[in-house]
């Protein structure tokens, strides 16, 4: 067994609940009162297992998505499970022209950043952008034949000009909203932490990704709940 403690961190509860079902996890109501996050714990092939989303926005009654609730889901995770591996899971965007399918599974390769800090101080530079180091999949990707990409995170689901320019400078080919967030509280604890992301969009297809997003959900989440299932195979080994 590679760790015997796992949480992952996913945004939304769409794309938890397959997960949640085909794991057979509980609900844990000690999780995070008084706040949006809910927690669920269970066993797969002998490791312990915890699941975190960011809950409802109390003002809105739609799922939280974004840097500040995945930032405080994963601190309050850490200090209730004492994880040793973060797995964020979720959905995302990446490029048709990298040859990028709608349901591709994508494992995060090399590093996580943010690619819409511009702070062109030295120093300060590469701290807002982050370059959050990810636990090496390349094994785990070549066994079950899983794409991997540099994910980039950012608070926006479009793509201006000035964030593509970023993107592609920094090598992205995962768009989403939590990863980096993520990586920072687990860089922080001194927890490794890998993404694995659906395509739900195609953000150079032409069509709005809100639209391609909605269409393809479930497609998507269907895929990571497929994929999880073979990477908690493969860290139980
Ligand atoms: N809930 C909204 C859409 C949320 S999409 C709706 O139903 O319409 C944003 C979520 O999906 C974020 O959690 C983000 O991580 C992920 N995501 C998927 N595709 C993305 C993209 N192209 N850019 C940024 N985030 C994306």
């Amino acid at each position: 067994m590679k760790f015997d403690n796992i949480t992952i961190v996913v945004a939304m509860e769409a794309e938890a609940k397959p997960v949640i079902e085909k794991l057979n996890l509980e609900e844990d109501h000690s999780y995070c009162p008084g706040m949006p996050m809910l927690g669920w714990t269970g066993h797969f092939n002998g490791i312990k297992l915890s699941l975190v989303i960011n809950g409802k926005d109390p003002e809105t009654n739609l799922d939280l998505i974004g840097t500040q609730a995945a930032t405080l889901a994963t601190d309050y995770a850490i200090s209730h499970y004492s994880p040793q591996l973060i797995i964020n899971m979720g959905t995302a965007g990446a490029f048709g022209e990298n040859g990028s399918e709608i349901g591709d599974v994508y494992l995060s390769r090399d590093h996580v950043v943010f690619h819409d800090r511009r702070v062109p101080i030295p120093g300060w530079d590469k701290q807002s952008i982050g370059y959050f180091k990810v636990w090496d999949t390349e094994e785990l990707a070549l066994k079950e034949n899983f794409k991997t990409g540099i994910v980039t995170t950012s608070n926006s689901l479009d793509m201006p000009p000035i964030d593509e320019k970023n993107i592609r400078a920094l090598g992205g080919e995962v768009k989403e909203m939590e990863a980096a967030a993520v990586a920072w509280v687990a860089r922080l604890h001194g927890i490794p932490l890998f993404c694995v992301k659906a395509v739900t969009d195609l953000v150079d297809s032409g069509i709005p990704t809100e639209e391609e997003f909605r269409q393809n959900l479930n497609l998507a989440t269907g895929n990571l709940e497929k994929a999880i299932v073979k990477v908690l195979n493969y860290l139980a080994d």
